[in-house]
């Protein structure tokens, strides 16, 4: 959970606070006060010791509204009952008694609740139109005969239906005496009153009955509007959450499991809230529902947080470990690569003249070939031999031999340049390339390397030993491979011991 989505909820529960106390307005003027000094205190971005304050400056007003509001609905209560009775206590008419019945079941289910007022006040007309217009029961007919008999019985009839109407108009002028409508409605409360108390006329009074339902729905309505707004409002906002976690959900996978976890649980919430605000009708109840909500989502929002703060430090815990691991094994990697190419050196190196060896010489050639072919330039090898070698073994033994084996490359490297490579190809052999060096100069210096070894005084065992080599010389020509170069240089080197030793032979 980031910073904005707590920012957000800090911000709802602002709004939450400030929409509720607007619910209040409107049902009395010292309530108006208080609830107006808690908006400005959130608008005005005050503390939540501050806001605390103006909560608890409101709460007797709210629990006397809250008072005023059961009174109200007592009234109405006590209004439908008196009505019933009306209907009741007339004489020629049989009140419908299951109808009677389901009414006033109704009105005990429902009474606290002013939406449901008009609602109780249609099913009263209805309950009258019944009883009114309904046939006459035995009890009616024995009256009939009576006021036949004494030819008042039809003036009596229709008194009794005029005293009915004129004592229901009478109850209904009472209630709207005790609804406390907001002054803009006087004059409509003032007209109806004035018609109800002058009407006996049947025909009329659904009319008039209509017109009071009306003015009930008036003086509920206000309340229930404001109340559907600020419900869509604080869903809304609810869903501005919701959507921000979904958001990070998205850009967060690795937390995705606990983040949907929490998702479920929060639009679990959302129903809920949704569900039970559409259920509410009454200021408080809603007031401590929309609270208990909020402070449910912000609980959850609470716990979420410190299980990704967990989840953050054992993921840092992990990457501290990946990280000693990947060192540890970048420090094994460099150690193994120096072990490798020491390995590979030795390899490649013949360890008694510290040549490279044979090996080298097959991985050095061929790209040393192509890069001078490339480069037209020319290239040649030289291959070198120790005459009667064997016999510099078998007369001073074999140590005296490598003595000599180590010296003769040194004799040799002595006249090659910088550019130049030198191979024990194997046994007393050995391979030299001279890089971008035509067959003539090729042949020149393998003269001169000749001479060098002939020219070296060896002493052996204290005594001087002559030693020389035979060699064998050929340039690469265009399109050669390496094999077919060293067999032509090799080649020469045979020509060259055939001719009799200490010899450079060349292919032309
Ligand atoms: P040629 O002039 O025809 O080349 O005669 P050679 O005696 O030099 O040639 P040959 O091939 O008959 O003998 C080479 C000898 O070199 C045989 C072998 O014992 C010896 N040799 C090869 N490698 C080593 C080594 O590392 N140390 C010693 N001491 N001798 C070696
Ligand atoms: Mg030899
Ligand atoms: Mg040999």
């Amino acid at each position: 959970m980031t910073e904005p989505s707590s920012d957000k909820l800090i911000e709802v529960l602002r709004k939450a606070v400030s929409r509720t106390s607007m619910l209040a307005e409107g049902n009395d003027p010292q309530l108006d006060s208080v609830v107006r000094q808690i908006r400005q205190t959130i608008t005005k971005g005050a503390n939540a010791e501050e806001i605390q304050k103006a909560l608890n400056n409101a709460e007797p007003f709210l629990i006397q509204s809250d008072e005023a509001h059961l009174s109200r609905a007592k009234q109405v209560r006590s209004t439908l009952q008196d009505l019933i009775d009306i209907l009741e206590k007339q004489d020629d008419k049989q009140v419908p008694q299951s109808e009677k019945k389901q009414l006033e079941a109704k009105i005990r289910l429902h009474w606290q609740q002013p939406s449901q007022w008009p609602l109780l006040l249609k099913d009263f007309l209805t309950l009258a139109e019944n009883t009114l217009n309904q046939p006459a029961t035995d009890h009616a007919k024995s009256s009939f005969f009576k006021r036949l008999l004494n030819r008042s019985a039809k003036n009596d009839a229709i008194k009794n239906t005029q005293d009915i109407i004129i004592q229901v108009s009478h109850t209904l002028a009472g209630l709207l005496n005790n609804l406390s409508l907001p002054s803009i409605h006087d004059n409509d409360i003032a007209d109806l009153k004035t018609a109800l108390s002058k009407n006996d006329n049947l025909q009329q009074f659904p009319d008039l009955l209509d017109e009071t339902i009306n003015l009930v729905m008036v003086a509920v309505g206000k309340n229930q509007e404001s109340l559907t707004n600020y419900l869509n409002q604080l869903n809304k906002q609810l869903a501005s959450i919701n959507e921000s976690i979904t958001h990070s959900d998205q850009t967060q996978k690795s937390l995705s499991k606990s983040r949907e976890g929490l998702n479920t649980k929060l639009q679990q919430q959302m129903k809920d809230t949704s569900k039970a605000v559409q259920e509410a009708s009454e200021l408080n109840s809603l007031k401590s529902l929309i609270n208990e909500r909020l402070s449910t989502i912000s609980t959850t929002m609470t716990a979420y947080r410190s299980q990704m703060k967990e989840q953050e430090k054992q993921s840092n815990q992990s990457i501290a470990l990946l990280k000693n691991k990947v060192t540890r094994m970048e420090k094994d990697t460099t150690s193994l690569r120096a072990l490798l190419q020491e390995k590979l050196a030795q390899a490649m190196t013949d360890s008694l003249t510290d040549l490279p060896n044979r090996t080298a010489y097959q991985d050095a050639i061929l790209p040393l070939c192509k890069a001078m072919q490339k480069a037209h330039k020319p290239i040649c090898l030289v291959v070198c031999d120790i005459d009667h070698f064997k016999k510099v073994n078998d007369t001073w033994g074999h140590l005296a031999g490598d003595k000599v084996l180590r010296l003769v490359p040194k004799q040799i490297r002595n006249m090659l340049t910088k550019e130049d490579l030198m191979f024990r190809y194997g046994g007393e052999e050995f391979v030299m390339v001279f890089p971008d060096t035509t067959l003539e100069k090729a042949i020149e210096r393998a003269e001169n390397v000749r001479l060098a070894v002939t020219k070296t005084p060896f002493n052996v065992q204290g005594e001087p030993v002559s030693i020389s080599v035979s060699i064998g010389v050929a340039e690469l020509q265009p399109q050669e491979d390496p094999e077919s170069l060293f067999d032509r240089a090799d080649k020469q080197l045979y020509l060259a011991k055939d001719g009799g030793r200490n010899k450079v032979m060349a292919h032309k």
